[in-house]
This record gives structure tokens, C-alpha cells and sequence, in this order.
């Protein structure tokens, strides 16, 4: 398993977070591109790249495909998104393969391929559904977090049915834990009662040097090394490393 999207038709759940932070550890022992593939670009400028060329090129251009990456750290690579991947739904509207085969062109020179899914379930998202091999599944644990996924693991199975025979749930991730609350509580034992070993043992816990890393253009593994945030999306990436390599 080599591509592995990070899904989810609502926003704010740590899609980006996650994306960001765990490609930044995954890079410790793997070489990582990260696709971001969401017009607002956040997983790029939180990394410190705004405006690139990138991924909307790589759709829709004709430009050597590497010449498009940026080097982040030693094994960490971005395909960076900008404003124009807005007009990139329009265009991919009926060509839900068109990610993948740009992809192709890109899976020499690295071990593992993160895409950073917009919040919707339009055709950017079909596009990462159908590149993909596996999935992540972030939600954040708060009321209605397992009907949200319902609904999303309907369409995956859609994906599957009509392109995308080798797609799988890689795990979902339960994200902003807040320890102290029983809602929060309550959801993990909910979702884990549901999906079983389909939920990630690593939780990632509310943590405001999570939030605060974009602002600084860091992962959290350089901004804040020690925090909570940091050791879970260490965690993290050690679990899906296992998962990956049982797959
Ligand atoms: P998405 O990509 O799903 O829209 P983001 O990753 O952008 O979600 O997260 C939404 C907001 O929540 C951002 O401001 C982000 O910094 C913040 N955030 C995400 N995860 C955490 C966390 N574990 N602890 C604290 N803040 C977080
Ligand atoms: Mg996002």
C-alpha cells in the first residue's frame, strides 16, 4: 500500500492536521510525498508555501511533473495546492481517474503518497478516493462523528464498486480528545464499539501547539517536539506504518 488518502466530507476534523503532521513523521523513516488537494491550500501553508504551482498542474497542465515538488525536509516532499484547484472541480467533473494516472508519474521516488482531501465529497475527493490504496478517516470526537462516517464509508464502498476494487479503510482516527470530557469518552467507546479494530489505537488529544504550528509553517515535530500533539502523531505514524506494512 502506497497512496493513502485522508478523508473526510467535513471540515474542521483534522484532515489537514493530520495530513501535515503525520507525513512529517512518516518521513523519519520513509520518503513522503504529501498531495494537497484541497483549494484552500491549508496543508501548503502551513508548511510555508503559498501560491506554488502544484497540484492543479499536475491535473491539468503539461509541465514535468517533478519540477513541481517541494522539498520540505530530507524525505518530505510537497505537491502544493493553490487557489487555482478551485477551477479543478469544474474540470475533473467527469474524470474521477485523472489523479491516479497523474500520480503515476510521481510514485518513483517515494515510498508513501498522503493526499490531503478537501471538506466535501465533490470530485477532488472522488479523484483522491479513486487514487487511493487506503484511507484515513479523522473525525473528531464530538455527537453524530460515527453517523458522518456512515455516510462516507457508503460512498467508499461506491468508489470501490465502480473504480476502485483495492481501496480499504486504512483506520479511523479520533481527533481533538479531550480527556476530561465524558463526551468525549463516550464517542471513542461508541466508535470503537462499532468499528472495532477499524479505529486507530493512537488518539490525537486536543492540543494548542497543534493549532499553533501552521502559523509558524512547522509540523509539530519541529515546532513543538515534546507536546502531546507531537508524541500522538508519532504514535500515529509507527501504527500506520504496521498497518501498512499488514496490508
Ligand atoms: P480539516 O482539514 O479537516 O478541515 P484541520 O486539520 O484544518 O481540519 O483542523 C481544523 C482546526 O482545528 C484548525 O484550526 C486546526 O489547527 C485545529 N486542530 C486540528 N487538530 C487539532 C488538535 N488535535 N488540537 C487542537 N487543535 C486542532
Ligand atoms: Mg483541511
Amino acid at each position: 500500500m502506497k497512496r493513502i488518502a485522508i478523508v473526510n466530507q467535513k471540515g474542521g476534523v483534522g484532515k489537514t492536521t493530520t495530513a501535515v503532521n503525520l507525513a512529517a513523521f512518516l518521513a523519519a523513516h520513509r520518503r513522503v510525498l504529501l498531495v494537497d488537494l484541497d483549494p484552500q491550500a491549508n496543508a501548503s501553508s502551513g508548511l510555508g508555501i503559498n501560491g506554488a504551482k502544484g497540484v492543479y498542474t499536475l491535473l491539468i497542465g503539461d509541465e514535468e511533473p517533478h519540477s513541481l515538488l517541494v522539498p520540505i525536509s530530507p524525505q518530505f516532499d510537497l505537491l502544493p495546492a493553490n487557489s487555482d484547484l478551485v477551477g479543478a472541480n469544474v474540470e475533473l467533473g467527469d474524470q474521477p481517474g485523472r489523479l491516479r494516472e497523474a500520480l503515476s508519474a510521481l510514485e518513483d521516488r517515494h515510498d508513501l503518497i498522503l493526499i490531503d482531501a478537501p471538506p466535501s465529497l465533490g470530485p477532488l475527493t472522488l479523484n483522491a478516493l479513486v487514487a487511493a490504496e487506503g484511507l484515513i478517516v479523522p473525525v473528531q470526537a464530538e455527537y453524530y462523528a460515527l453517523e458522518g462516517i456512515a455516510n462516507l464509508l457508503r460512498t467508499v464502498d461506491e468508489v470501490r464498486a465502480a473504480w476502485n476494487p483495492t481501496l480499504r479503510l486504512l483506520g479511523v482516527l479520533i481527533t481533538m480528545f479531550d480527556p476530561r470530557t465524558l463526551l468525549s469518552q463516550q464517542v471513542e467507546a461508541n466508535l470503537r464499539a462499532h468499528l472495532k479494530d477499524q479505529v486507530f489505537w493512537t488518539v490525537i488529544p486536543r492540543n494548542v501547539r497543534l493549532a499553533e504550528a501552521p502559523s509558524y509553517a512547522q509540523p509539530i515535530a519541529l515546532y513543538a517536539p515534546t507536546s502531546s500533539g507531537a508524541h500522538a502523531y508519532r504514535r500515529l505514524a509507527e501504527e500506520v506504518l504496521r498497518r501498512v506494512q499488514e496490508a
